[in-house]
């Protein structure tokens, strides 16, 4: 590999190895052969990064109001306006909105900054709209934040259930691998999805579920498995809790087949088979993503399927466990730092002995002693003048933010905004300080993807401008903000040994999220850094499968959760007899700051089509091709229209990506409905009730 770097995709969170060269001013990328993610694979986006990489439309320099500024005059200012609005309306009333796109280092920084040390939790991610459902699936069923399964268990499974997940397109590389080990095990792949996705083309069994019926479909399962005497009654009473409440009403909800398939809408004889193979096969693997994750009652969706596989013991052994697949390359990074505002960090969150250990490991002891407000919340407290100064970073919420008309209306009003990205976008023009961040391929740092594996992101291209790492900004500002003596950061090895020091700081077992063997690296073996499966205590073998037999629970048990299956927050209706569901397309990457730059990328879908249902297009006389405008109780979005016989009757499904700099008033965002699960703040960004018209 003369002349390459070994370095980690930065799209989504399968995390893949590339190895990147630059000959003069290309960059050429290819699949990393000895990275345990991919082995050399790579999809559609990640083969074309090298084709991101120019300068054009990059930021190369702070401004202030748009004027071009010193980073001095910049970061003085930030510091004065962060200062003044402490000292006027306290610490809650400024906040810092981040990204899955951070690294870890830049992420551990800003947490430690605003929790530690401004004292207030308002910070929160983009993945909140990702993957928060999982996290508080996660904390109710087994203590922690911890996802089980490894790639591998995939390949080792003999059925694997995919549930809200278009894996072929929004995974691509996992889903290479499922269909290879597929080719010589002959694994068995169901898909439900309400949608037939281009992942439910491939499977062997696709249960077209009503939208939001996953709860129903699950809880009849586990009725099932009781009744077939497929649960595991020792595994059970050794390792879990709550079993025969969560039967009950398991029982009680899907009380008998004819319940269960009519709720969900699918052929009995298919559930049937479902119900048959899961019950029957041992190495079974659920994976599972945004269509669960993204709901009014996410967390209960996640809840459900954990409770199967834990009445049936299938979890913590090769080829068995739920699995939930992260959509952006460093949602895992940031949830093990702490970056959501109702975690503290290193898997800690707000309970008194850990604010106490967290607070002594950092010397802060002005220490946030509560939660903070979530995206959505936040954003809301911007619109209405609790939050008076707020960073994003990284990250385009005035169109990738639910209802993003009340985000772009927070945005003007807010008094002071500060942005730090790579160029401009939707939610740079509300900038009262821009400035401009390192981008992938001139930043470096780790991640951790899906897996829990860490790797590196490594430089291979100087800084353009005056551009600058995010931990870097960071430190400046809190030495700025006079905490010089918590941030004396030089460099990001020193900050990635703090932080995987916090991780297993008093410790004793008690958290698995625990780094403690990599807390004292030397600066090259930073630099050199395999790719690393986590947990790696001190005393222990490095990663693999967890929760076989301990669970990180006040007794050490797993907790099964009763869960009852609820409609949507607000169904259709006849002003808006359509349910809109939203994701992902094969080649583009979020708001398409990078990939819709690729003109092979952007040949798959060139501009922004809703799919409709063919009844619904028949009732309105519409035809493919037809301009339509999509309207919602919270805003609205135009598409070209293609009718669809891969949607429900009564479905629609609009692609996420689309801006207002590619397509005026094309966003799923726009649409979107900000209702959100109670525990896990995130927005039901899988149905919104709408019409569709010509336009
Ligand atoms: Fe990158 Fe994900 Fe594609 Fe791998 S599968 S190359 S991480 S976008």
């Amino acid at each position: 590999m003369s002349g390459e770097v070994r370095t980690t995709c930065p799209y989504c969170g399968v995390g893949c190895g590339v190895l990147a060269r630059v000959e003069g001013d290309r960059v050429h990328v290819r699949g990393d052969p000895d990275h345990p993610s991919n082995f050399g694979r790579l999809c559609s986006k990640g083969s074309a990064l090298g084709e991101t990489m120019a300068l054009d439309g990059r930021l190369l320099h702070p401004e202030i109001k748009g004027q071009r500024a010193s980073w001095d005059a910049a970061l003085d200012l930030v510091a004065h306006r962060f200062t003044e609005t402490i000292a006027q309306h306290g610490p809650d009333s400024v906040g810092f909105y981040v990204s899955g796109q951070l690294l870890t280092e830049d992420y551990y920084v800003a947490n430690k900054l605003l929790k530690g040390f401004i004292g207030t939790a308002n910070i929160d991610t983009n993945s909140r709209l990702c993957m928060a459902s999982s996290v508080a699936g996660h904390k109710r069923a087994f203590g922690e934040d911890i996802v089980p399964s490894t790639y591998e268990d995939l390949e080792q499974a003999d059925l694997v259930v995919l549930v809200g997940s278009n894996l072929a397109w929004c995974h691509p590389v996992l889903h290479q691998r499922l269909l290879a080990a597929r080719a010589t095990r002959g694994t068995r792949i169901v898909v439900v999805d309400p949608r037939r996705s281009a992942t439910a083309e491939d499977a062997d069994l696709h249960l077209a579920i009503r939208p939001g019926t996953d709860v129903l479909l699950f809880n009849g399962l586990l009725a099932h498995l009781a009744a077939q005497g497929a649960t595991e009654p020792d595994w059970i009473a050794r390792h879990t809790t709550g079993f025969d409440a969560t039967l009950a009403l398991a029982q009680a909800d899907a009380s008998d087949r004819a319940r269960v398939f009519k709720g969900c809408d699918v052929h009995p004889a298919d559930l049937a088979r479902f119900y048959d193979w899961f019950a029957k096969t041992d190495r079974a693997v659920t994976v599972y993503s945004q269509g669960v994750n993204q709901s009014a009652h996410g967390t209960d969706k996640v809840n459900a399927i954990l409770n199967c596989h834990l009445a049936t013991g299938r979890i913590g052994r090769e080829g068995t466990g739920p699995f939930s697949i992260t959509g952006q390359p460093n949602a895992m990074g940031g949830r093990e730092v702490g970056g959501l505002a109702n975690q503290l960090a290193a898997h800690m969150g707000f309970l008194q002995p850990e604010l106490d250990r967290v607070s002594r490991f950092w010397n802060a002891p002005g220490l946030s002693q509560k939660p903070g407000l979530k995206a959505v919340d936040f954003f809301e407290a911007a619109r209405t003048g609790q939050i008076k100064a707020l960073w994003i970073m990284g990250t385009n919420p005035a169109v990738s933010m639910p209802d993003a008309g009340k985000v772009r209306e927070a945005l003007s009003r807010c008094p002071f905004v500060v942005v730090s990205d790579i160029t401009r976008t939707d939610t740079t023009r509300y900038a009262d300080v821009l400035l401009p961040a390192a981008a992938w391929g001139e930043k470096d740092g780790t991640v951790t993807n899906s897996e829990r594996r860490i790797s590196r992101q490594r430089a291979f291209l100087p800084l353009p401008g005056e551009a600058r790492p995010d931990w870097h900004i960071i430190t400046d500002v809190a030495c700025r903000l006079g905490h010089a003596d918590a941030f004396p950061y030089r460099t990001r090895a020193e900050i990635f040994r703090e932080h995987a020091a916090l991780s297993a700081f008093e410790n004793d077992g008690e958290r698995l999220f625990d780094l403690g063997s990599v807390s004292d690296l030397s600066d090259a073996a930073y630099e050199s850094l395999a790719p690393l499966q986590w947990p790696v205590r001190r005393d222990a073998a490095a990663g693999g499968r967890l929760l076989a037999d301990h669970f990180p629970t006040p007794d050490g048990r797993a907790r099964l959760v009763a869960v009852r299956q609820e409609g949507p927050a607000r169904p259709v209706d006849r002003d808006y007899p359509v349910s809109l569901n939203s994701g992902r397309l094969r080649d583009q990457w979020h708001t398409m700051t990078r990939t819709g730059h690729v003109p092979r990328l952007m040949t798959h879908a060139p501009e922004p089509v809703l799919d409709l249902a063919r009844r619904e297009a028949q009732e309105q006389d519409l035809r493919d091709g037809d301009l339509v405008r999509v309207e919602s109780p919270y805003g609205e979005a135009l598409a070209r229209l293609r009718v669809s016989d891969a949607l429900r009757p009564g479905e629609a499904f609009l692609p996420m990506h689309w801006s207002g700099l590619f397509a005026a008033r094309a966003s799923a965002g726009s649409v979107s409905n900000p209702a959100t699960d109670a525990l896990s703040g995130q927005p039901e960004l899988k149905h919104v009730s709408v019409r569709v018209t010509k336009a």
